[in-house]
């Protein structure tokens, strides 16, 4: 990820943090994220993941997506999320460590794309918590895409009826299947009916359940194995909390996964608009605030996937 792109939401998330501390009660009750209580979500381990790419086509086919061939016409090589790839997994590799990481749509508790589409084409689910994408009331604006601070929301530029792609966590799938309790303990759905990116995984690298089992999973190999891990499971909390959690050997920053701080990004752009308000000043500074957001997502991306001194994380 841009550099730039990473600080701008930092210095966003400080200031809209101060300000909601000084006077915001919309802000404040956003602050909250609360997880729906059957929450879905997936978590994936970067030790235990060999860098196979099956989940890479099993999304692929799962979505109906056309391959993405790489220039020198290989099939399906995507080099990142893109408006033919949902899922994508990335090499990270520097002097003493090297990684694999997933990527797609986070699933945030209080997700920045949903707030900012005005037409709600955008829609977290009160139940499972799934961040889905319905095109019928979609203009194109690409504020989504803008505000995303993982960079996940794509744009079909080549179609004639465009419209956004990302992960909305095979909800085609899942939608009419319960869960069943496994002999691990997990609540899982039938085969056929999960994340087709989990269904394939050879390493169950990335499995999928309801978000606390998952978090209370991760927390288990935590513990159970305190040195094969950095000591944080990212998505508990960051940028307000994801569903899709993360457990890694190497410092998530490097993968591609920053430190946003504990709060939403659309919590931190209401509480610069309402401390704003207080002054009379009206929506500017909330539209300044995505405004920083869509400057970072404007400059081209020179990472995860390539870090400027050749280190950092390869297609
Ligand atoms: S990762 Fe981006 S696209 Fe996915 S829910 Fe969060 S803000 Fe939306
Ligand atoms: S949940 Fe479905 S859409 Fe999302 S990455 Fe996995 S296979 Fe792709
Ligand atoms: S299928 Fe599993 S092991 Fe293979 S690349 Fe995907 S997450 Fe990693």
């Amino acid at each position: 990820m841009n550099p730039g792109r990473r600080r701008a939401l930092r210095v966003l998330a400080g200031t809209g943090a101060a300000t909601a501390a000084a006077a915001s009660p919309v802000a404040a009750s956003r602050a909250s994220g609360v997880v729906p209580p059957e929450a879905v979500g997936m978590l994936y381990d970067t030790t235990r993941c060999i860098g196979c790419k099956a989940c890479v086509s099993a999304c692929l086919r799962a979505n109906d997506l056309e391959p993405d061939r790489s220039p020198d016409g290989l099939y399906q090589a995507p080099l990142g999320l893109n408006s033919r790839t949902k899922n994508v997994i990335k090499l990270y590799k520097d002097e003493q460590q090297t990684s694999y990481v997933k990527m797609q749509c986070m699933h945030c508790v209080d997700p920045a794309c949903a707030s900012a589409c005005m037409l709600g084409s955008l829609h977290k689910d009160e139940t499972t918590g799934i961040v889905s994408y319905d095109p019928s009331y979609c203009v194109g604006c690409r504020y989504c895409q803008m505000a995303c601070p993982f960079e996940v929301t794509k744009f079909e530029f080549d179609k004639a009826v465009p419209k956004i792609v990302k992960c909305e966590l095979c909800r085609h799938r899942v939608q009419d299947a319960t869960f069943t309790q496994t002999d691990s303990g997990f609540s899982r759905y039938p085969r056929g009916h999960g994340p087709a990116c989990c269904e394939v995984c050879p390493r169950e690298a990335v499995i999928y359940g309801k978000r606390s089992e998952l978090l209370a999973e991760a927390k288990r190999r935590l513990d159970a194995n305190p040195d094969a891990y950095v000591p944080k499971v990212y998505g508990e909390t960051e940028a307000g909390g994801t569903q899709v959690l993360y457990l890694s050997h190497v410092d998530f920053e490097k993968l591609g996964l920053p430190d946003y701080g504990d709060q939403g990004i659309p919590h931190v752009a209401y509480a610069v608009q309402e401390g704003i308000y207080k002054g009379f000043i009206a929506p500017v500074a909330l539209y300044t605030a995505l405004g920083l957001v869509m400057l970072r997502n404007r400059k081209k991306e020179d990472g995860p996937d390539a870090a400027d001194s050749g280190k950092g994380v390869a297609p």
